[in-house]
């Protein structure tokens, strides 16, 4: 699965924490983030990850774009929601993607826990057979 980490300032220390407790987990996935956040996971894990630019400088809609095509499965994003972000209609906008491709999001450390706990257990198999459909129906067309 195309997986999405992103993280607030102030939430990266808990993005970390998180990347290392799953690093068994992510690293059977393709992993994307924006910037800063795939730097610091990269350094802390080893994990290999697909770097966008830093979420303000368009990060968030580099991956936005990704979900408008149905090429992410799972997007991780511990927000702030303590402090006034500069990118604010870029993080509405991905978070409103999810919803219109029904892409799964976790916004804290909670749902995180729990979405990558499912994915292990092949609850996002579907992802695989919806993107198959769309193959086939592109072929069609
Ligand atoms: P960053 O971007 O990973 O480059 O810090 C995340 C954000 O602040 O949206």
């Amino acid at each position: 699965m195309n997986i999405a980490l992103i993280a607030h300032d102030k939430k990266k220390p808990d993005m970390i924490n998180f990347a290392i407790a799953y690093t068994e987990i992510l690293k059977g996935h393709r992993l994307f983030a924006t910037g800063t956040t795939g730097k610091k996971i990269s350094e802390a894990t080893g994990l290999n990850i697909h770097r966008f630019r830093s979420g303000p400088l368009g990060g968030d809609q580099q991956i936005g774009a990704l979900i408008a095509t149905n090429e992410m499965d799972l997007i991780i994003f511990l927000r702030d929601p303590l402090t006034a972000q500069p990118h604010e209609p870029d993080i509405i906008a991905l978070m409103r993607l999810c919803d219109v491709y029904q892409v799964p999001l976790a916004t804290n450390l909670g749902g995180a826990e729990i979405l990558i706990r499912a994915l292990d257990e092949g609850y996002f198999n579907w992802r695989d057979i919806l993107k198959e459909n769309e193959k086939n129906d592109k072929g069609n067309e």
